[in-house]
């Protein structure tokens, strides 16, 4: 049993579609759950998603938020503007927007910060690659992204959450084992203390993320120092992800 209710966080990345949302809605609303649960549709399905979705607990965010509070910069969008269409959190520096699409550790803080001031719940993703797991250098390449990411955020009252996702555990089906995901977020936690003190980063939740499915969550959760989980190609399957949200219903207070 935990202390808090764990997060379960959906992320559909470029998937989905009206079809996705009425089946995963039906399935959401069909249960209840005492874990929090948060989905994260592409950002044209979110306003539907949040009214679909009004008379339940269940948080819809976005995957990405711009580093630019408004003005000339075609196809972006805002934190507060995120927050005006209902969003409760945003994914920020996922391993795909990291490799693909150039974003670093600066444009992490900046989002941070613009989420924060939005009030909105910034999801921040870390992990090490294929490589850098090889060489023996996640705690190098977390220290990195850590200590550049969160320095000087203002967090009083503000809630914030890490996501551990080793770039080797997406969407290959080849999950870090639940003590390897211990010990790395006792790692995380322990740079958070440094970092935010110990108050501020007892209050992070770190969750993992890498080819997480029913057969894996359970024992996932089971390690103390994991706070929930964030879900990419699992969450595509309604019920999939249903039962995943019902695994962390079991170790909910
Ligand atoms: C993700 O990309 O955030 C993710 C966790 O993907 P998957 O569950 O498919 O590995």
């Amino acid at each position: 049993m935990k202390k808090r209710a764990p997060l379960v966080v959906a992320n559909w990345k470029l998937n989905g579609g009206t079809d996705l949302i009425c089946t995963s809605v039906a399935s959401f609303l069909t249960k209840s759950f005492k874990a929090e649960i948060g989905i994260a549709p592409p950002y044209v399905y979110i306003s539907d998603m949040v009214s679909f979705l009004r008379n339940s607990a269940i948080m819809v965010g976005s995957q990405n938020v711009s580093k630019f509070a408004s003005g000339a910069f075609t196809g972006e969008t805002s934190a507060q503007m995120l927050k005006e269409v209902g969003c409760g959190f945003c994914l920020i520096g996922h391993s795909e927007r990291r490799q693909v699409f150039l974003e670093n550790d600066a444009s992490c803080h900046t989002k941070i910060e613009r989420a924060l001031t939005a009030e909105l719940m910034p999801i921040l993703c870390v992990g090490e690659n294929n490589q850098q797991h090889e060489l023996g250098l996640t705690q190098d390449i977390l220290y990195r992204q850590l200590h550049q990411a969160l320095p000087g955020l203002e967090l009083q009252g503000k809630r914030l959450c890490i996501a551990y996702e080793p770039v080797w555990a997406i969407g290959t089906g080849k999950a870090a084992t639940a003590e390897q995901v211990q010990q790395v977020h006792e790692y995380i936690h322990q740079e958070l203390v440094e970092i935010l003190g110990a108050e501020a980063a007892g209050q992070v939740q770190i969750l993992y993320g890498g080819s997480v499915k029913k057969d894996n969550a359970a024992e996932l959760l089971a390690m103390p120092n994991v706070d929930g989980l964030l879900v990419g190609g699992a969450s595509l399957d309604p019920e999939h992800f249903t039962q995943i949200c019902s695994i962390a219903n079991d170790v909910a207070p």
